[in-house]
């Protein structure tokens, strides 16, 4: 384990606030009321020190210069070019240039101005492929952009699913119905990491797939941005869309982001306008017409949350400090197949292809998220069988002051986040799962 330590010493742990096991309900956790083992990044990202006194920054500005603050500030950047300090990192996180992200809006808001701008069905090529069971946000989106578009959401939405008895999709079974399928398909959407089962699509060869076939290709990267490396722009994806506020670290609710691939740049795309969208020089000449920014900045619609971007910034300069994906990634990969080599030692663990054969009643679980660390990114999800025992295991986790979180019927989802999570967490979440286990009755 002394590549562990290592490892372990380039960790940010002490920059970010963990919960205590009083206050999350961990009232049997070996280190009393210390820090919770918090393996829930994958939804909602810890506090940092460093978003919690930028934020402070931003009060103490309102205060003292109220709306002076836009044009200048007493301590950072004007409220006017705050994107400016975040946009260059979030482009150097999914691989793009700056002039192709835009740090806007919420989630599901930048996942409709996308598709109003991207989805142009006709009586041929009106389909939207994605998975099944995609995250219910985006599978509302589909139907709702079908339905405005005049066509019914059974037909137009276009949802893939795994072979029978397998959890994840096959690379092979995606490319093969986009080939089939593909004059047909206006849109191919997938998440860049499938929130349930933790997989990572194969980005590069479904983007390639879906461009030969003359598809739109778009990903929704809330649980890969932070996650996972990726190099939108060198794959020829055409737009994206991610939240903030899983693993980049920026609260909840926080602010919002969005890819336009640069060769769109001088094309038609309609731009659903707003002054934020208008060229910075003329901005403020409160011109009757739009002239939007060139790229991705140009959908920006209205002037952004600066205590949002702040708490993001705050964390994105931990995310420099930790030297970015190529560090993050390779720490998270020791760190999630460490949880995994420990949960495959569990005498309650059953492999995957045991599941539909298994006559055994008695409590156990598989692991659903593939076991190839190429098709995963930090989390793995945990299936119990049977299902009825998924409740009383987690509350069992929680009691030992270990933070996963359940998905209805049977998943709880574990996700070392490699910016502040540790080796040892990793085996206090093993050893309260085993715990867990002998405590169901
Ligand atoms: C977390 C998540 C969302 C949440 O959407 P908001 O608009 O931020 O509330 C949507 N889609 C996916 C795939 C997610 O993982």
């Amino acid at each position: 384990m002394s590549d562990a330590i290592t490892l372990d010493k380039a960790s940010l742990r002490e920059q970010f606030v963990f919960p205590t096991n009083t206050g999350v309900g961990g009232t049997r956790a070996v280190n009393g009321d210390g820090p919770c083992t918090y393996l829930c990044g994958n939804s909602l990202g810890l506090l940092s020190k460093t978003a919690e006194s930028r934020v402070q920054r931003e009060f103490h500005a309102w205060g003292a210069q109220a709306v002076m603050g836009h044009f200048s500030h007493v301590e950072g950047t004007s409220w006017l070019n705050m994107t400016d300090d975040v946009d260059p990192i979030l482009a150097e996180l999914v691989g793009a240039k700056p002039s192709e992200v835009a740090c806007m809006s919420t989630l599901t808001a930048n996942l409709h101005l996308m598709l109003n701008s991207f989805y142009k069905p006709t009586s041929e090529r009106f389909k939207i492929l994605c998975e099944g069971k995609a995250f219910p946000s985006d599978q509302y989106a589909f139907a709702s952009q079908a339905q405005s578009h005049g066509f019914n959401p059974k037909e137009a939405v276009l949802e893939l699913f795994p072979r029978e008895g397998e959890y994840v999709l096959r690379e092979e079974d995606i490319l093969e119905v986009i080939q089939k399928q593909g004059s047909t398909i206006a849109v191919v959407i997938f998440s860049g990491i499938q929130y349930y089962t933790g997989q990572w699509f194969p980005m590069k060869s479904i983007t390639k797939a879906a461009k030969d076939q003359g598809c739109i290709c778009g990903w929704d990267l809330a649980h890969a941005i932070g996650n996972v490396p990726m190099s939108l722009h060198d794959w020829d994806v055409d737009f994206a869309v991610w939240c903030t506020y899983k693993y980049l670290n920026s609260g909840p609710g926080g602010i919002a982001g969005l890819f336009v691939h640069e060769k769109w740049d001088d094309r038609e795309l309609p731009k659903y306008a707003g002054w934020w969208g208008n060229d910075r020089a003329t901005r403020f000449e409160m011109r009757p017409t739009f002239s939007p920014i060139r790229g991705a900045q140009g959908f920006q619609q209205s002037n952004p949350s600066t205590l949002c971007i702040a708490a993001l910034y705050g964390s994105l300069q931990l995310f420099q400090q930790a030297g970015m994906m190529p560090a993050l990634r390779k720490r998270s990969l020791a760190l999630t197949g460490h949880l995994e080599s420990l949960l495959l030692k569990s005498s309650f663990y059953v492999p995957p292809s045991q599941v539909a054969s298994r006559s055994d009643k008695k409590p156990a679980f598989t692991i659903i998220t593939p076991n190839d660390p190429e098709a995963r990114g930090s989390q793995l999800s945990l299936k119990f069988l049977p299902d009825t025992i998924m409740v009383p295991v987690f509350d069992g986790l929680k009691s030992f002051g270990v933070i996963g979180d359940e998905r209805n019927p049977d998943v709880i989802r574990l996700a070392p986040a490699p910016i502040y999570n540790t080796f040892e967490d990793c085996e206090v979440a093993a050893r309260s799962l085993e715990e867990a286990f002998n405590s169901l009755s």
